[in-house]
């Protein structure tokens, strides 16, 4: 007898089962209202400390107003690749606009910073050719390496000194690649970028930076950690994402015309996927005038940040090596994390529970993402329901 189809995806049924027994199995929820620091979640209004907002732009009504108004001139869809016909006035000045914000040659303008990670790192190595990557690099960047069908070799996290030994060893390859973040999605620590760049330098490797998190954030001008810590000319590709503290949607490359131009030509989510829409693409230039025009807003914050920190841990947390507005509250089992999660709903606050695979077993944390749309009474609603909880 043929099988049913539904017979055919049992197996699903059983693997979800064991996702659940084991603390693991995911569930979607739907946000009510805009992306804020207040969350609305089953019609109950919590302190949303989930979001990677972090310039509170997200629903910002320049923004909107930038995007309506673009949305009126050149209508929503791209409705093409943008070597076909996809590429409008607005992704245009998008892209000049970023290449200043970044003080590079060109840049370029993908559907999102997931693309823009696939799509370069498989672009700039291939078979014959060796990447390296962080332990702790996000999926993106890892997915990149595997699509590349270049050798790959994971470093432990932040150790250039054994990233040095790897590329000392490493055999005969065309090219070379050290991809890194520059600040870690889910331990909120920073690079090593000056000694990643030594490394790169001295075995004339190319250096990948993801700035997904600090775009906007870090630096004097925002630029992110490579400007932070005085290093941006040394890094040969330099990645953002608009859909962070810049509260639109999409990625970016920034760096030499010649890498842009060899994007265009290889980078395979660009090629063969519709351009973004042009609202979000003017939306992420009214939000680089914000981030240059408002500079409190990332300063505030960075120091808001600090102060947390520092009283997590004096209640005793453990924050790992968080150096910034992304600070884990790391406990562990992954059902540890999801009762001190539910714990804080109880106090309507919202935090989630990271668990794997996203981070490694036995490292489940909540994540704790602070904006520059929290105030200080949420803050410390936060730190005394902690207190509580501890
Ligand atoms: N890089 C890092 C470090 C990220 O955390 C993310 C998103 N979580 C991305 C890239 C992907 O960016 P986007 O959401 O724009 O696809």
């Amino acid at each position: 007898m043929p099988q049913e189809p539904r017979d055919r995806l049992a197996w699903i049924e059983d693997e979800l089962h064991s996702l659940e027994s084991s603390g693991l199995r995911r569930q979607l929820k739907t946000r009510g209202g805009p992306q804020t620091s207040r969350l609305v979640v089953d019609g109950r209004e919590l302190i949303n400390f989930g979001s990677n907002d972090y310039l509170a732009l997200a629903a910002d009504p320049r923004l909107a107003t930038a995007a309506a108004e673009a949305a009126r001139q050149e209508g929503v869809g791209s409705g093409a690749s943008p070597l076909i016909t996809g590429r409008g006035q607005t992704h245009r000045q998008l892209e000049q606009r970023l290449a200043e914000f970044e003080g590079t040659e060109a840049a370029l303008v993908f559907s999102s910073g997931f693309a823009a990670n696939v799509g370069t790192v498989a672009a700039l190595v291939g078979p014959g050719d060796v990447v390296f990557t962080d332990r702790k690099n996000h999926a993106s960047l890892w997915d990149g390496c595997r699509m590349s069908r270049a050798d790959v070799r994971v470093y432990p996290h932040g150790d250039w000194r054994r990233l040095d030994e790897f590329l000392r060893e490493a055999g005969d390859h065309r090219r070379r690649l050290i991809a890194t973040d520059g600040l870690f999605s889910m331990d909120g620590d920073l690079a090593p970028l000056a000694e990643l760049a030594d490394v790169a330098e001295r075995h004339a490797a190319m250096l990948l930076v993801d700035e997904a998190h600090a775009t906007g954030v870090f630096g004097r001008r925002g630029r992110g950690v490579a400007e932070h810590l005085g290093v941006e000319d040394r890094i040969d590709v330099r990645i953002g994402t608009l859909s962070k503290a810049l509260g639109s949607a999409g990625g970016f490359v920034a760096g030499s015309r010649s890498l842009i131009d060899w994007l265009v030509n290889r980078a395979r989510p660009y090629i063969y996927s519709t351009a973004p829409p042009a609202p979000t693409a003017a939306a992420a230039l009214a939000a680089l005038d914000i981030v240059h025009d408002e500079p409190h807003r990332r300063r505030e914050l960075l120091a808001r940040a600090a102060r947390l920190r520092e009283e997590l841990v004096k209640q005793g947390w453990n924050i790992g090596s968080s150096a910034s507005q992304i600070i884990p509250l790391i406990v562990g089992q992954a059902d540890r994390a999801t009762k001190l999660s539910a714990a804080l709903l109880g106090h309507g606050l919202f935090v989630p529970a990271i668990r794997p695979p996203t981070v490694p077993k036995d490292e489940a944390c909540l994540r704790i993402s602070l904006t520059a749309g929290h105030t200080d009474e949420m803050i410390e609603r936060l730190r005394e329901a902690l207190q509580q909880t501890a």
